[in-house]
């Protein structure tokens, strides 16, 4: 059997190419070179998988999706208040590239260029590179392979960047920048030219998918925070001036780049990337829209549509041993707020002082900080009852298994060993 997802992508490209409105980006003279009838489309799964159709071997200049990539960099360098003295998170309601500060001086949001610009400032030089060229190496990394500048689309947009430099200026004029505006917003114009291809763009956004954790390599990249951070501002400012357009009919966090490109990122469960270079009058991919509203609606991928919880926790329960006394919990998925719940609230049937309790959790694949604490109370209030609690917890997820009361578990490597050695209870 292969699977389908790729002639459905095809399917969905296919559908979306009949449409010609939009128009090249031309205030970036080398832009307006660009061949308009471009368009690829690319998904990865939460744990990696890279599907991609179309043009997808085609590399084009990462734009403004480049922006929650450098807000990313400077949150989990500086931390998050840091960054929060000199940037806000309110969406703005205006153009990409609108001449504006909020009421307290600040760049309403990291998204639209005045925060850009200042978020790319806050990158200090590190052993003489400038920051474009540290961001390079981030974004390469999130990507999986050395991503290259295009230094044709630079020096164009850098010959008329009368727009951003007026930005520049009048945020060194407020204190918001702090050493030469031209030559930031000069990097910050190279940052925006690193060529990506769709394929890029999704290994990048699988990474804030998977909340930080890169899923090709297992290595951690961002903290959890800081993901968490990026995700919310391109929820709310991603799409610039269309952002309530957007979160009502698509839902996903997203990002989009005058090259045509947009990325959109759904916690815990895909990333999307697709590039058509004609776009509306907000500055955002036509056909790309097209695309991710129509994924959004065919795959139920609307943010507001439903909890990733699936509403299990244990996947089965039975007794054994001599007497029937080990009264054994075999749990799968993810351990947070709500699964936590559900399982304290089957465990508060468990008769007094009765048994000896095994939850074996080795196929739990998260544990997450509140369901790791509402878990460890539950055990404390079992002890309390009387029970002995035994754990299966090969990977050792339960902070050293000390309960809140100080208590040290019984931990052993799997089900089948535990069981063995207790039959005779
Ligand atoms: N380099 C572009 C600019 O600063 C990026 C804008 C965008 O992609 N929306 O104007």
């Amino acid at each position: 059997m292969k699977t389908p997802l790729p002639d459905y992508l095809v399917h969905v490209i296919d559908a979306c190419d009949t449409d010609n409105s939009g128009r090249l980006a031309d205030y970036i003279p080398e832009l307006a070179n660009a061949n308009p009838n471009r368009l690829a489309l690319a998904l990865s799964t939460v744990d990696g998988e890279v599907y991609s159709v179309g043009d997808d071997e085609i590399e084009f200049t990462i734009q403004s999706m480049s922006k929650p990539f450098t807000y990313a960099y400077a949150l989990q360098k500086l931390g998050i208040d840091a960054v929060l003295d000199k940037v806000g998170v309110e969406p703005s309601g205006e153009a990409f590239n609108q001449i504006s500060l909020g009421n307290d001086r600040r760049p309403k949001n990291p998204m639209i260029n005045s925060g850009a610009i200042t978020t790319h400032s806050l990158i200090s030089i590190k052993e003489g590179l400038q920051g474009a060229e540290i961001l390079r190496e981030f974004m390469s990394e999130l990507a999986g392979r050395e991503l290259r500048f295009d230094d044709a689309v630079y020096q164009s947009e850098v010959k008329t960047a009368y727009r951003n430099l007026s930005i520049g200026y009048m945020l060194r004029t407020v204190g918001i920048l702090e050493s030469d505006p031209v030559d930031i917003v000069n990097d910050y114009i190279r940052q925006c030219s690193i060529l990506v291809t769709v394929k890029d763009l999704v290994r990048m956004g699988s990474v804030l998918a998977n909340g930080g954790v890169d899923p090709k390599t297992g290595k951690r990249l961002l903290n959890r925070a800081v993901v968490r951070q990026v995700l919310s501002v391109m929820m709310s400012c991603g799409m610039y001036d269309a952002a309530g357009d957007w979160l009502t009919t698509v839902g996903i966090p997203a990002k989009s780049g005058v090259a045509g490109g947009i990325l959109g990122v759904l916690p815990g469960q895909v990333s999307i990337a697709a590039f058509s270079p004609k776009l509306d009058e907000h500055g955002n991919s036509v056909r790309g829209i097209e695309i991710l509203e129509r994924l959004s609606r065919d795959m139920g991928l609307h943010l507001m549509e439903g909890t990733s919880s699936a509403q299990t926790i244990v996947q089965s329960h039975y007794l054994t041993g001599k007497n029937a006394s080990l009264s054994v919990y075999v749990l799968r998925g993810v351990l947070k707020f709500t699964e936590a719940e559900m399982l304290l609230r089957t465990l508060q049937c468990e008769p007094v002082n009765k048994n000896t309790i095994v939850i074996d959790l080795s196929q739990i694949s998260l544990i997450h900080d509140v369901g790791k604490r509402m878990f460890l109370e539950g055990i404390d209030r079992l002890i309390d009852d009387g029970h002995t609690l035994l754990l299966v917890d090969p990977e050792q997820r339960l902070d050293h298994a000390r309960t809140h009361k100080d208590r040290i578990l019984h931990v052993y490597q799997n089900l089948e060993d535990l069981i063995e050695k207790h039959k005779e209870l």
